[in-house]
Order: structure tokens, then sequence, then C-alpha cells
């Protein structure tokens, strides 16, 4: 037993009438209240209805309030007259007190109650601690099935509080009741032992709407940065042919892997098979079909479509020894007429004829692969006043019936554009060709002779490429 508890047995007769009027006066049954007369005491243990008289010492001073006239004190946990003050505000306003302000003071602990001083408090009178704010309370975390948090003795509530952690679960907050009905707040006072209850609500990650990916798969990455888990993961999706080779349709992963091995496929194949690529009759037909030179102040050149072609090169030239050029190379297989301003790097001579040849091309390892030739068009000039055009051919018959081996010829004369002119004559008057030389040919003078079963057309052309077609059926 220490000196602080023989001076409560020392006292414990002169007090005894004194604590049990307070107490009654309280309205509360403090059972294990006790008086101290002398001593150093720590100020955590002095609890309510206490009884302290002038000559007690705290181990830590502290700030308290005192009402002279009901001898309570209430003491802070604050060691600066701030704290004082404020509590003997919140005294003097309340109900008990309110008619003896000035009864009601405030000082530091050690020097209202030192024996030595001239404290204001009076010897031999018993003070009763109706409130003390240094009591440590235990403050129990109840984390409902997440991290464990050690309890803890404290006067109030941790500021922050702590951080509790549950699998699955987001930290919703700490209360101070199962039921989450009151929220505790940090930094509060407690005025008895105090159970704190974590509060969770069902995590669930959230997921980016790009796909990421490696080289096997894609999937979705959670947007929480405290996981790792993937959404929608799934083996790439490739296709079998072209770039769905390798590329993934669901993500558009790119694999190299894959593309290398495509391209080097493509290769082989390309080496392997290579494109058969011919010039015939019919494509030379086909080019024909709409082939026509219109010359002015500008030479419009129109052609038919070669099917397969990948474009076409123009050649032209004026009448004469010129040797026709390229004009223009037309590289979209589409495109199925030209317009040409400038010959020899000049405005075209209107006075002058025009010859022109179109060549379809195919392109093959890089390289241009004829596949059908036009006939050259002499074409007059727009101001030449010595020649004229044909506007149109003229047939005897436009379809033959002939057995295997026989001939026929072909009868057609020129309608011209100007009568009084002639055509142009340093050329053939009619250039003849066949679709199919299986089945007939045709001489340089419109001779056809049949070859073998079938039908197939031979074209009559002018000068200027205006033409028409016969129909031959050999039997
Ligand atoms: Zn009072
Ligand atoms: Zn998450
Ligand atoms: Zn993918
Ligand atoms: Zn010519």
């Amino acid at each position: 037993m220490n000196k602080l508890h023989r001076s409560r047995y020392i006292n414990v007769v002169v007090s005894m009438m004194m604590a049990f009027l307070m107490l009654a006066a309280m309205g509360t049954t403090q059972v294990h209240a006790a008086q101290y007369t002398t001593g150093t005491i720590d100020p955590a243990e002095l609890k309510a209805g206490d009884v302290v008289y002038r000559g007690v010492q705290l181990t830590v001073d502290r700030q308290i309030v005192v009402c002279k006239k009901c001898n309570m004190i209430w003491i802070t946990t604050g060691t600066d007259y701030g704290t004082g003050d404020m509590k003997r505000s919140e005294v003097v306003a309340t109900e008990a007190h309110k008619d003896h302000p000035d009864k009601v003071g405030y000082s530091e602990f050690n020097w209202y109650f030192n024996l030595d001083s001239s404290g204001p408090l009076l010897k031999n009178t018993p003070y009763t601690i109706v409130e003390n704010a240094n009591i440590k309370y235990k403050i129990i975390y109840n984390t409902n099935g997440g991290s464990q948090i050690a309890e803890e003795k404290q006067t109030s509530l941790p500021d922050p509080l702590p951080a509790a952690t549950k699998d699955g679960y987001e930290f919703a907050g700490w209360y101070t009741d199962a039921d989450f009905t009151t929220i505790a707040r940090p930094g509060q006072a407690l005025t008895a032992d105090t159970t704190l209850y974590a509060k969770w609500v069902e995590h669930r990650h959230t997921f980016r709407d790009e796909w990421s990916s490696n080289d096997t798969s894609h999937w979705h990455a959670a947007t929480c940065e405290h996981t790792t888990e993937k959404k929608d993961e799934a083996a790439h999706v490739y296709g079998t042919a072209g770039v769905e080779r390798y590329t993934c349709s669901v993500c558009k992963y790119v694999s190299e892997t894959r593309k290398r091995e495509a391209e080097a496929a493509d290769k082989k194949n390309t080496e392997s098979k290579p494109v058969k690529v011919k010039r015939t009759e019919a494509k030379d037909a086909a080019l024909n079909s709409k082939f026509n030179v219109k010359a002015g102040k500008t030479v419009k050149v129109t052609w038919g479509k070669v099917k397969d072609a990948d474009g076409y090169d123009v050649y032209m030239a004026y009448c004469g020894k010129d040797k026709e050029k390229v004009v223009k190379s037309v590289k979209a297989a589409d495109s199925l007429s030209v317009e040409i301003s400038k010959l020899k790097k000049k405005g075209i001579n209107q006075k002058k004829n025009i010859k022109c040849h179109v060549l379809a091309y195919k392109m093959v390892d890089g390289k241009k692969v004829t596949v059908a030739k036009s006939i050259t068009i002499h074409a007059a000039g727009k101001k030449n006043k010595s020649v004229t055009d044909a506007k149109s051919i003229k047939l005897k018959k436009t379809s033959y019936v002939l057995a295997k081996g026989k001939k026929a010829v072909v009868k057609a004369s020129i309608v011209k554009k100007d009568k009084k002119r002639p055509i142009i004559n340093h050329i053939s008057e009619f250039r003849y060709a066949t679709s199919d030389s299986k089945v007939a040919v045709v001489s340089k003078n419109g001779k056809i002779t049949a070859k073998g079963k079938g039908s197939c057309s031979i074209y009559v052309y002018a000068t200027n490429g205006c033409a028409q077609k016969i129909k031959v059926v050999v039997k």
C-alpha cells in the first residue's frame, strides 16, 4: 500500500459524510469514490465522484475548472489556459451553474491545490471531481472479418481512426454500434470503454473498356490498383485470309510471328503459281470497243474496259514520221479516258492529225505486262481543211453462218463526217480483227475464213476507230 492509499484511510472519517452528501446531490451512485488529501496522483486516475483537498498534486499539471459555490472540479486534458477557458464557458452555460458564473474559475490544478501557495481554494474543504477528461478508456476494434486491429486505451478516439482492410470489400467507416446507425467521430472524447464496428460494402472491381493483350491473349484490365484480375480473358481470334490471319478480330492485336508466317506463305504462293497474264483477241476487242479519239483544242481519248487490267498507257503523236509516245499513264483500273492538252510540250496543233493507241497492262512482280493493245487510230485535226473522219461504217451483211473451211468477204463502206473531203488515206481504209481465231480469222482485206465450230465476232474499224461488228457462226 502506498502513501496515497494511507492518506485515504486517515481522512476517511472526515470525508465520509461530505462524500455521501455530494453523491446524493449528484444523484449517482459512486461505489468506489475515493478521497485524496495529499500525495501525487496521475491525472488519469481521478474518477468522477472522487474528492480532492488542497495539498494534492498531479504528476502532470492540468487545466481545471472549479465552481467555488458547488465545490466541483472539471479536469481537462490540456495544459494551457485556453482549454480551461473553454471548459469554463461550457460550465457557466449549464443550468446548474448559470446563476453563479462569478464563482466558476479556471487555473492550473497544481496551483489551485498547492498547500503552500496563496491558491484560491480553501483548506480542509472537499472538492468533488465531476468530470476528468484524462481518464483513458479501452477502444475495441471489431473489424467484422477484416484485418485485426489491437485494442488500445485512450482519452479520445484517434484522429484519424485506424484503417482496416477486407478482401472483396470496401471500408465504409467505423460505427459505435453494431447496426451502423452512429458513425464514430475521430477525436471524440471518451467517457466509457468503447467498441467500434467496421462497416463494409462489397467491392466489385471495375475494368477498362479497351483491350489489353500479350502475344497469346487479350483481356480487360482492372482499373482498381489492388487487383490484377483480368476480365473476358481469351485467346486471340484470327481469320484465314489477308490481314485477318495475323490481326485479332476482337482486340486488333497484330501478331508479328503470324504476320511473318503469312507473308512467307504469300510469297511462296506467288512463286509457285505465277499469274497468267496474256494478251488475247477478246481483251483487244474489249479495249477497242469504245476506243475513240476526239481531236480539238485538247485531245480526248476514250477506251473500253479490259478485265483484270491494272492500268492503261496512252500513246500519241502527230500523224507523220513522229513515233507515238506515252502521253498519259492511267494507274486506276477503272479510269477509261484521258484528256491531252499538250503534244511535244506545246498546245495541240489543231491543223495536224493525231495518231493514238492504248495499251492495257497488268502489274506482275513490279513490271507492266501488256494484256491488250488497241488499234492505232488516226483522227483528223479539228482545223485540218483537207481531210475528214468516218462518221459510221455501213455493212452489207452483219452476220455469217459458215461451214468450217469456208470463206466470206466483208463488204463495208464509210459514211464521212464531211462529204466534200476525203478520209485520211495514209493507212488502210478498214482494219479487221476477230474475237476468236479458233472460230474464224480475218485477213487485211476483210476475207473471213471459218476455222472451227462456234461463234465469234469480226470487227471492222475505220481509220478513226469507228467500228462495226459482224457475227460469225461456224458449223
Ligand atoms: Zn456551481
Ligand atoms: Zn477492385
Ligand atoms: Zn485479341
Ligand atoms: Zn495518221
